[in-house]
């Protein structure tokens, strides 16, 4: 049932936050209501805590009276993850947003959760230290939605995503206490492991107040090479080779002869006609490797006969490689007004057939199939094109889709999450019996069912 705030709600909310932090006409609330999933439902009220202090004491609050709790950072989840269906209180995370300790002896950084990845990333480069975890949306989403959805990224195949740079993680529980899961030290094995539990729990099992990060040095240098094929098999065959020699790029992206051709629509960027695959590589580390691994790249091309690279360096030339898969996502619409983005991740040596699949499903009902993105991980972006008039037909052709990647032994997202738009999918996956677990565990630390109800599992 949705939460209908009284007057002494109000009056609690304000006595603790301050009236300029608890927002509650419609004009104000109505953007609190939904995310980049563009679903929607009415929040009751929104807070906006500035403090741990605050989130204690509302969370205490809140399980006492039983009343929603729907942490919200930057809103960039696509899964509908802070739509707060039940409504209740929205808690935006934007005023915690300070980076609290880096330490380049611990090799660690300690920040609250609204800081902007982008902005952590940035500085550490000042200071010559490298947070890898690096989701497409890092200039716009903070560490704590990106410890919530456990977001991967572009440089993945080398580096890993959040879970891997997690080191320690304070939480807020309903009723209150704080729990300091794991801490500075770079390995912990005592006890059961409740801090991964918590990484990529969607809000559904507290409110991270701290996050300690691993870190790295960073690397000298990152080339990128941009390489054409005439088809994508052969695209996939040449990824494949370059992993057997050993070589572990950073990044390696890949797009589809659909993709371009949506590209080369734009008129921003020049692709030959008789491309109609690209692999776009990054290598990074010192000087000498980074030289090495693209010596030994365009060896292999010689070899091959690959006859279209392009190689970046500097800065600008960086830049326009990296244009191409920029566009990708502004280019996709010359296909369809609308898209369902899929984000499903097979093991390495089935991502041939979950991309023949999906195009003949497509093909089948009429619908352009766009396929790009982590080839490296098997964590293959498809875009399902649609206009109004064929929204069930693009669902039909999505869940058909989906079911090929489990019965491949795959998964419905590799790294978005669930939230509430595949809700009704997991099943699909996931047994009786391991939901069942997974709702257990819920309420064993939120027994009262506030945090983040009707999303994940
Ligand atoms: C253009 C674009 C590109 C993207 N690229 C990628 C990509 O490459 N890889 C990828 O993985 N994702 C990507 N995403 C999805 C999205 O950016 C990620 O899911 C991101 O991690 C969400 O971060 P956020 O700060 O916006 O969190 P929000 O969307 O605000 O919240 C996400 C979840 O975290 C919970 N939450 C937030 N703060 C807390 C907290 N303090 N305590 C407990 N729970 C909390 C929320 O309740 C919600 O369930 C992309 C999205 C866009 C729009």
């Amino acid at each position: 049932m949705t939460f209908k705030p009284k007057k002494e709600h109000k009056k609690f909310l304000f006595s603790l936050f301050g009236e300029q932090d608890v927002l509650f006409e419609r004009e104000k609330i109505l953007i609190f209501g939904t995310d980049a999933s563009k679903k929607f439902a009415w929040p009751s009220i929104v807070v906006r805590p500035s403090s741990v202090s605050q989130v204690k004491e509302l969370l205490k609050w809140a399980n006492k009276n039983k009343i929603p709790i729907i942490p919200r950072a930057r809103a960039t989840n696509v899964v509908g993850a802070c739509v707060p269906v039940y409504g209740g209180i929205v808690v935006s995370t934007l005023k915690l947003n300070r980076i609290l300790d880096i330490d380049d002896r611990d090799y660690v950084a300690e920040v609250e959760p609204g800081v902007v990845t982008g902005d952590l990333q940035r500085v550490l480069k000042q200071k010559s230290l490298f947070y890898p975890p690096d989701p497409a949306s890092a200039k716009i989403s903070t560490i704590g939605g990106n410890v919530s959805q456990n977001a991967g990224g572009l440089r993945a195949v080398k580096y890993g995503v959040t879970k891997d740079y997690v080191l320690g993680l304070d939480v807020c529980i309903p009723g209150g206490e704080i729990l300091s899961l794991g801490g500075r030290s770079h390995k912990d094995v005592v006890g059961l492991d409740l801090k991964s539990l918590m990484i990529g729990s969607e809000g559904t099992l507290g409110f991270f107040t701290k996050i300690i990060l691993r870190l790295l040095p960073l690397p000298d240098k990152s080339i990128s090479i941009l390489v054409g094929f005439n088809s994508l098999e052969r695209l996939i065959e040449v990824a494949a080779k370059i992993l057997k020699t050993g070589l572990i790029p950073v990044a390696m992206e890949f797009m589809d002869k659909d993709v371009l051709n949506c590209i080369r629509q734009l008129g921003k960027v020049e692709i030959p006609k008789s491309i109609d695959a690209m692999l776009l590589l990054q290598f990074d580390g010192n000087e000498k490797e980074v030289e090495g691994a693209i010596y030994n790249c365009e060896k292999l091309f010689k070899e091959l006969d690959i006859k279209y690279y392009e190689r970046g360096g500097d800065k600008k030339r960086e830049e326009e490689l990296w244009e191409v898969r920029r566009l990708i996502n502004p280019a996709s619409h010359k296909m369809g007004e609308k898209k369902i983005a899929l984000d499903i991740c097979v093991p390495r040596s089935k991502v041939p057939i979950i991309i023949n699949e999906s195009k003949s499903v497509g093909k089948k009902f009429n619908i352009p199939i766009l396929c790009f993105g982590h080839l490296g991980d098997g964590n293959i972006h498809v875009n399902i094109m649609y206009s109004d008039d064929m929204e069930k037909t693009a669902h039909k052709v999505s869940y058909k889709i989906l079911q090929k990647t489990i019965e491949i032994g795959g998964t419905i997202s590799g790294e978005h999450g669930v939230g509430i738009l595949k809700l009704d999918l997991i099943d699909k996956q996931l047994s009786n019996t391991e939901i069942n677990l997974m709702r257990k565990i819920k309420s064993i630390f939120d027994p009262n069912n506030i945090m983040n109800p009707g999303k994940a599992y």
